[in-house]
């Protein structure tokens, strides 16, 4: 039942070191469950999303919200039959290149980097983690990923342009990816604009008011909602709207993507990935609502006040603990003192910090920089 424009497992580029095949996992399944296993996707759970434990332990961390990315790419995958095995592979390794404490931890990650000319990018990250620091097989080091998972970790939401990455010439980059890769940018979106204001509206940061007078989606959900269910308690209401929101961009999504499939006239996933310009995409109704919620959830809540104390520390906590380990390399566990022989100190104590989860930053701060 796959359309002729998704991925097809027979077309695959395969894997870097050969492997039999398994009897009753596909490759794209065999990659998911490598994703699963990882380490770097277990420490996921302890990574912040946009709230530290310290507001509530039912709030998303970096692991809820990969899951919540992965269900709807798989039902957006499935309606578009696209292949579905490799969205959801692609889903769960999306944000594993992340560092701890959220955007405020990547951001002064890659401020440290800047001052040795060089810079964190939590993509590129992702692929050197895939590719190298995970260790379970004899035979190879890294997962063995196959190509479109490769490349999807690469171009899912950036485009990288090719002179300036020579190292990355082999995902293609002056072409586009796949349908099943260019879905994961817009699912991550849809996760992350309705979940963000789930847990505000539960964290006292956003009221219901602001949310249903400056984010034009939920205003007219909620709407709906009041005529179906004038009396239900206020925070069913928001519930009942959120979903509605959800389901519309979802919904469009499907639809206009495959609007745009069906009047660019690609027939292959070599179609898609020569054709100029990305085909997954919103209409553009539900792209500006998109953008509104987007905004307002940057003005009042990333950048909100009540926000602004804990993300100063936690770029404190990042770069102080960078400079420390540049001035004190012999701190450094042992296989990282190696390992800086050879990709040099700045890039080693990045991939270090980077790899780390909220918890265990912080006691490595308390540790070296505590007084
Ligand atoms: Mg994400």
């Amino acid at each position: 039942m796959l359309a002729p424009y998704a991925v097809h497992l027979e077309h695959s580029r395969g894997r870097r070191f050969p492997e039999p095949h398994h009897p009753y996992r596909n490759d794209y399944q065999r990659d998911r469950d490598r994703v699963i296993h990882a380490r770097a996707f277990r420490r996921l759970e302890a990574k912040t999303q946009v709230f530290t434990r310290r507001y509530s332990d039912h709030f998303r961390n970096r692991l809820t919200h990969t899951l919540e990315v992965t269900q709807i790419s798989r039902t957006i995958a499935g309606a578009l039959n696209l292949n579905v095995d490799l969205a959801e592979a692609l889903a769960l390794v999306h944000d594993i290149g992340h560092p701890p404490f959220g955007h405020a931890g990547e951001k002064a990650l890659d401020a440290a980097m800047r001052e040795h000319a060089l810079s964190f990018d939590h993509n590129l990250h992702a692929l050197r983690i895939v590719e190298d620091f995970e260790q379970r097989y004899a035979a190879f080091r890294g997962l063995n990923l196959t190509f479109e998972v490769r490349e999807g970790i690469i171009k899912h939401s950036h485009d990288y342009d090719a002179k300036e990455h020579p190292e990355l010439a082999e995902y293609l980059l002056d072409l586009r990816p796949p349908l099943e890769a260019q879905l994961i940018d817009l699912t991550d979106e849809i996760a992350y604009n309705t979940a963000d204001l789930d847990d505000g509206y539960e964290a006292h940061l956003l009221t219901l008011d602001d949310i249903r007078e400056e984010v034009p989606a939920f205003g007219n959900a909620f709407e709906e909602v009041v005529r179906i269910y004038p009396d239900a308690p206020d925070k069913l209401k928001f519930n009942e709207a959120l979903k509605r929101v959800l389901n519309r961009f979802v919904d469009d999504l499907i639809r206009n993507t495959q609007k745009r499939v069906n009047d660019a006239g690609v027939r292959t996933a070599e179609d898609i990935r020569r054709h100029p310009m990305r085909l997954a995409a919103f209409s553009s109704a539900v792209e500006s609502e998109r953008k509104q919620s987007k905004q307002f959830l940057y003005e009042n809540l990333y950048f909100s006040p009540s926000l602004a104390g804990e993300k100063d520390e936690a770029e404190e906590v990042v770069s102080d603990l960078f400079a420390y380990w540049m001035g004190h390399p012999e701190t450094l566990p042992r296989n990282y003192q190696e390992k800086a022989k050879e990709d040099g100190l700045p890039r080693t104590i990045c991939d270090y910090i980077a790899g780390m989860t909220d918890p265990f930053i912080l006691e490595q701060y308390e540790k070296h920089c505590g007084s």
